[in-house]
């Protein structure tokens, strides 16, 4: 019998990275002194109540999301096109920690063509805690991925849903620890109830190539610099003076209010810009895009935070 047909459940896929939502304590009391990535995915799912959908689970990295790298995007990319391609899936949830987790959905989100959602569901408390946040997020990622018309990559958080093109951690502690700045959340998640309060982030048609980058080992390397009161041009000159195959491509600066630069900082990303290094300018401001003010030597990365611009910059450099 086909999965497809009407009143049968299809299936839901989840993907385990680890993260603190896969975290655990010594004891149940701290929610703070744990070890991410303990868990596996199978074992965050047997803590769900039982359900009519069918769900298949796969471990594709067991790491602390602070050490994500360009390997585990990959082959989490990989996976996820792979069953979002299957005709019985209904769509993908990645388990996975806080820290990166913006970047990674906006990775995904610019890799992933697909009509269907991608769910990045995460904690703050290890799943040991006495009470844990992990398991209701965890539902809350199922209700959404079950959401009819629901699309493209979305972050569930303490009721809240963010679409990857806005997300980021903003705050170190609170269980509600993801925003959407200017833009706000997609939805809510609401006793197992979705409300829509905007259209869902689908891929955007300027996507970039997952083949290509199904084809590369190493992105090519871009690093992020900050512009501060007394910051000056020797980190950058720095990076300039590195043997070729590890010198970096491209630079991000993280300016001040919208998108400015101290002047002795400005001077060294200019003599990089001269040397072939791509620069971006954007602002270490948690809301609001860099406005175009005039003339600038360094392009605008708009509306991108420093680290999600930074992916878009290796994915550019990187010809995907
Ligand atoms: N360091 C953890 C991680 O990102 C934090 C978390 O998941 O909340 O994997």
């Amino acid at each position: 019998m086909s999965l497809k047909k009407e009143g049968v459940a299809r299936r839901v896929v989840v993907l385990g990275t680890g993260g603190t939502i896969a975290g655990s304590a010594p004891n149940a009391r701290d929610n703070l002194g744990y070890r991410a990535a303990c868990l596996t995915v199978e074992e965050l799912l047997a803590h769900l109540p039982p359900d009519a959908c069918p769900l298949h689970a796969e471990q594709v990295a067991q790491i602390d999301s602070k050490d994500m790298e360009f390997g585990v995007w990959k082959a989490l990319a990989l996976r996820c096109a792979h069953w979002l391609a299957q005709d019985d899936v209904q769509g993908v949830i990645v388990t996975h920690g806080t820290d990166t987790l913006e970047e990674t959905a906006y990775f995904l989100h610019r890799l992933l063509a697909w009509r269907k959602p991608v769910v990045l569901v995460s904690a703050m408390r290890p799943a040991t805690a006495l009470a844990p946040d992990g398991p209701q997020n965890l539902r809350d990622a199922m209700a959404l991925v079950r959401t009819p018309g629901a699309c493209g990559v979305l972050v569930v958080c303490a009721g809240r849903v963010h679409g990857a093109q806005d997300v980021r951690k903003e705050h170190t502690y609170r269980l509600d620890a993801f925003g959407s700045g200017d833009a706000g959340p997609v939805a809510y998640v609401e006793e197992g109830a979705v409300r829509q309060v905007r259209g869902w982030p689908c891929a955007a048609p300027d996507g970039r190539s997952l083949e290509r980058v199904a084809r590369i080992t190493e992105l090519p390397r871009v690093d992020i610099v900050l512009s501060h009161a007394g910051a000056d041009g020797r980190i950058v000159r720095a990076l300039l003076a590195q043997a070729p195959s590890v010198r970096p491509q491209g630079v991000v600066v993280a300016g001040t209010g919208n998108g400015s630069i101290h002047s002795a900082l400005l001077a060294a990303l200019e003599q990089a810009q001269a040397e072939n290094v791509r620069v971006w300018r954007t602002t270490r401001c948690a809301y609001g895009p860099v406005l175009p003010a005039g003339e600038h030597p360094l392009p605008a990365a708009r509306e991108l935070s420093p680290v999600k611009a930074r992916i878009e910059l290796m994915l550019e450099l990187a010809g995907a």
